[in-house]
């Protein structure tokens, strides 16, 4: 590899919103044999609404949502703005909040005690999702993003919320099982919802409920089955997996830590600019040998 070639490259790469931060990762690039995609912020615009709030007996929107809201406020995931947005201006004061990352969260919020998240926090916490979890299963079917309401140890209610996939996503999948990729999703979201949004894309293989540490054990199981690795992400908790793999690609709409750790950024967030990045990468290389 002449250093003017992979400068070249580089440069074209450039011009379509793809930035090298490291000058190799193009010669490494070429040996991908198995592309990981993050789902939330990377498959999908990251920017959820609420699309449903189903409350227990005893229980009604109007005093829900506000003790939903005043626990997620200070909470950065795309799932708080998604419930904070759909609850207005008349949000509570949490004190005692306490994020527990992969499940959700718990708070206090006018003495008592609120628990939002995943029905893994639910099962851990004890509390049975029963009465809900056939309508959760069908949202999930369709794509939907569902947590769980407990207020004072009791089931309060049932929330989805729905985050669209990105304009390029479809694409860019397509594109890559026909570079010959092998295409994974990995992500934390609950299985019946990844494999939903999967299926929707044409994605092979799928790793749902990874907690932040699974995604780089994940990794690790693509990369002895498929061999050498490139995984995209945006978020905070992909920062190991961007490290881990044999190429790390961040969104650069993501976060600071998801673009300081990869290899290269893709500027406007579109997974068609990893195929590019590829193809460039392999016509690069396959000019100079
Ligand atoms: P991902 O971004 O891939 O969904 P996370 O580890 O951030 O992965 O979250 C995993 C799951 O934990 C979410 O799908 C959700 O069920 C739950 N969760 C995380 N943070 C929150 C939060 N602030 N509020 C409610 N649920 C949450
Ligand atoms: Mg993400």
């Amino acid at each position: 590899a002449t250093p003017t070639s992979i400068m070249v490259g580089i440069g074209r790469a450039a011009q379509m919103g793809v930035l090298f931060r490291k000058g190799d990762a193009l010669q490494r690039l070429q040996d991908t044999r198995v592309v990981a995609l993050d789902k939330t912020g990377t498959l999908t615009e990251g920017r959820p609404t609420l699309t449903m709030l189903r409350c227990a007996d005893g229980f009604d929107r109007a005093g829900l949502l506000p003790l939903l809201a005043a626990a997620e406020a200070q909470s950065e995931h795309p799932i708080a703005r998604a419930i904070t947005a759909a609850a207005g201006a008349d949000i509570p004061q949490a004190t005692e909040v306490e994020a527990i990352p992969g499940y959700g969260l718990r708070a206090t919020v006018a003495g008592q005690l609120v628990l939002i998240g995943a029905a893994r926090l639910m099962t851990r916490e004890g509390v049975s999702c029963a009465p809900f979890e056939a309508e959760a299963e069908s949202l999930a079917a369709r794509g939907a993003t569902t947590l769980y309401a407990v207020v004072d140890g009791r089931l309060a209610g049932l929330v989805a919320v729905t985050d669209p996939v990105k304009e390029g996503s479809r694409a860019a999948v397509k594109a890559m099982a026909a570079q010959g990729l092998k295409v994974a999703m990995l992500t934390g979201d609950g299985a019946a919802t990844a494999q939903a949004i999967a299926d929707d894309l044409g994605i092979e293989i799928v790793e749902a409920n990874c907690l932040p540490g699974d995604k780089v054990s994940a990794l690790e199981a693509l990369q002895k089955q498929h061999g050498a690795l490139a995984f995209v992400g945006d978020g905070i908790n992909d920062a190991p997996a961007l490290a881990a793999a044999d190429v790390g690609i961040a969104i650069g709409t993501g976060t600071d830590v998801a673009i300081e750790t990869a290899d290269i950024v893709l500027v406007s967030g579109d997974l068609r600019g990893a195929v590019n990045a590829i193809k460039i990468s392999r016509a690069t290389l396959r000019n100079i040998r």
